[in-house]
């Protein structure tokens, strides 16, 4: 049997449960079924149905935010010791089922299996990183003044919603909520509606590890309905978003009555920029690795590739010939780097720059077709002789697709390279120091590599600028959004207190 049967044949088994029971929204720890009944999973790998998924609306939300109210002080004040073990127990918990949760992902998502054994390994990773720090979250800071001790302490600002999207849902899911239980937050988590199978896994896997009922409930549903009445609940203290630019506005516009503090993380059109002195079988890597990994349905990938003039046709023919060789699959099979796009929707839209990039003067250099009608395939591209003014440059696409532009000059690069509403990362390819140190500082990005692809460290920011987000993620910053920040002053003697009316 070859390594694709195999694994579709563990798929099946594991899929079993899903057709049989569908998949039940998880409140208060008991399965619920939505109010507004079902919709449908499908699977974007043969366009078949996976499974019923509970369709949760404002009355779920309501039931789920209180749960999580009523989690909220007991999981607040558990010994932070018993707090950091159990969710230990939940990372040994995914890493014991990272082959299940990988199988149910690239089947629900069209992301190939090569990526995601590594992205639920992650989620794994990102529990045991924040379990690590739960014993000093709360510590603050002592700042004496001549007539007060005063303490600085955080706590937990209490029920939060994490809301995210469909491309490595269960690495996301896990990004989020793992800081959030660290922090002594309980969560309300709407998975996308596009990729539900893994955010059940989670929820599960968690309670079987011992996180206490409650603490944690999933509502399945859209965003216009369940994502929304989330925003608006008032005992969910924050939103913890990641998704579309556009969607982030809305969800900032739903929070405001109830005065939300509001994480996002959003969209990019992120450059990679190649200046001739780098090194350029490094570079080549790196430029096909940051677009067409993860199907390219990847927040920080690298779409725009800025390259100097006088390496141009030299790079963009090697470029050519690595993107016409990328095996292009079924997301199961170990060999497969590029599997279908998430959905139907999704697929219409990346298939639509293919005209897009032609009407608009740029030269389709490899791929821009469809890969067979049985899923949403389409083979990686990559369009030349570009401007930065074409929509294929200015617009996030969000598949396999590569824009090269190129430059003649360091200022030249660094205009074009801001000249974008997005700012997520930037990623430079330059053995000249001063250069890198210069431009890193004017590149306009959250997060920024110079002579590497995006190498994610968890204590490190992650977070963008301009229409990219508004926060930081990793380390301590993730604490900084779940936790309040509270003063209190001692007196440390009888000093003068003005009398007024005396
Ligand atoms: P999306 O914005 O369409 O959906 C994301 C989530 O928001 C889904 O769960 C959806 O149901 C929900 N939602 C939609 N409308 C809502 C509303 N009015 N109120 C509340 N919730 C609502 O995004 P998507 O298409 O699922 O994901 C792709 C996008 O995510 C891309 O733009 C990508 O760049 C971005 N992304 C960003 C990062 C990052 O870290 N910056 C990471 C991954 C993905």
């Amino acid at each position: 049997m070859s390594a694709l049967d195999t694994n579709i044949e563990k798929l099946n088994g594991l899929l079993d449960r899903f057709r049989e029971t569908g998949i039940r929204n998880r409140i208060a720890g008991e399965d619920r079924d939505g109010s507004a009944g079902v919709f449908q999973s499908v699977s974007p790998v043969d366009k078949s149905v996976i499974c019923d998924v509970a369709h949760g609306t404002a009355d779920d939300i309501d039931a789920a935010a209180k749960a999580a109210h009523a989690a909220f002080a007991e999981w607040r004040d558990m010994p932070a010791t018993q707090r950091r073990r159990i969710l230990l127990n939940v990372a040994d918990a995914i890493e014991a089922r990272a082959e299940e949760i990988a199988l149910c992902e690239c089947w629900d998502t069209g992301q190939t299996l090569r990526f995601m054994s590594k992205a639920a390994l992650r989620g794994a990773e990102n529990f045991r990183y924040f379990a690590d720090q739960v014993i000093q979250a709360r510590d603050g800071q002592h700042l004496k003044s001549p007539t007060l001790m005063n303490v600085t302490t955080r706590v937990p600002i209490g029920p939060v919603g994490v809301i995210t999207p469909w491309n490595t849902p269960f690495m996301l899911s896990t990004w989020k909520i793992a800081p959030a239980l660290a922090a002594g937050c309980t969560v309300v988590h709407k998975p996308a509606e596009d990729s539900p199978l893994t955010a059940r896994l989670l929820v599960e896997i968690a309670e079987q590890a011992g996180l206490p009922k409650g603490v944690l409930n999933t509502v399945n549903g859209f965003g216009p309905d369940a994502g929304k009445a989330l925003c608006e609940h008032t005992l969910i203290k924050a939103i913890a978003f990641v998704g579309e630019s556009r969607t982030g506005s809305l969800i900032v516009k739903q929070g405001a009555d109830t005065h939300k503090r509001n994480h996002l993380e959003l969209g990019g059109k992120n450059p990679v920029v190649v200046f001739d002195d780098a090194d350029l079988d490094r570079a080549l890597d790196a430029v096909i690795f940051m677009i067409y990994s993860i199907n390219g349905e990847r927040c920080t990938s690298s779409s725009r590739l800025l390259v100097q003039d006088t390496i141009k046709e030299d790079f963009e023919a090697r470029l050519i010939e690595r993107v016409n060789n990328i095996k292009v699959g079924h997301p199961l099979d170990p060999e497969t780097e590029i599997g279908p796009l998430v959905t139907e929707e999704h697929y219409t839209k990346v298939t639509s720059y293919f005209d897009i990039a032609k009407e608009d003067g740029a030269t389709v250099a490899a791929g821009g077709v469809t890969v067979g009608d049985a899923g949403y395939f389409v083979r990686p591209t990559l369009f030349t002789n570009a401007t930065n003014q074409m929509r294929i440059a200015r617009e996030e696409i969000f598949g396999p697709i590569l824009t090269s532009i190129p430059f003649s000059t360091e200022d030249e690069a660094l205009e074009i390279a801001n000249d974008t509403p997005y700012g997520l990362t930037g990623y430079v390819w330059t053995n000249d120091l001063t250069r890198a140190l210069r431009f890193t500082d004017r590149l306009e990005a959250g997060m920024i590599w110079v002579n590497s692809e995006n190498v994610r460290h968890l204590p490190t920011p992650f977070g963008g600028v301009k229409a990219s987000g508004i926060g930081r993620d990793g380390g301590d910053w993730s604490f900084e959004f779940y936790m309040e920040q509270k003063h209190i002053g001692f007196a440390t003697g009888q000093h003068k207190i003005m009398q007024l009316g005396k």
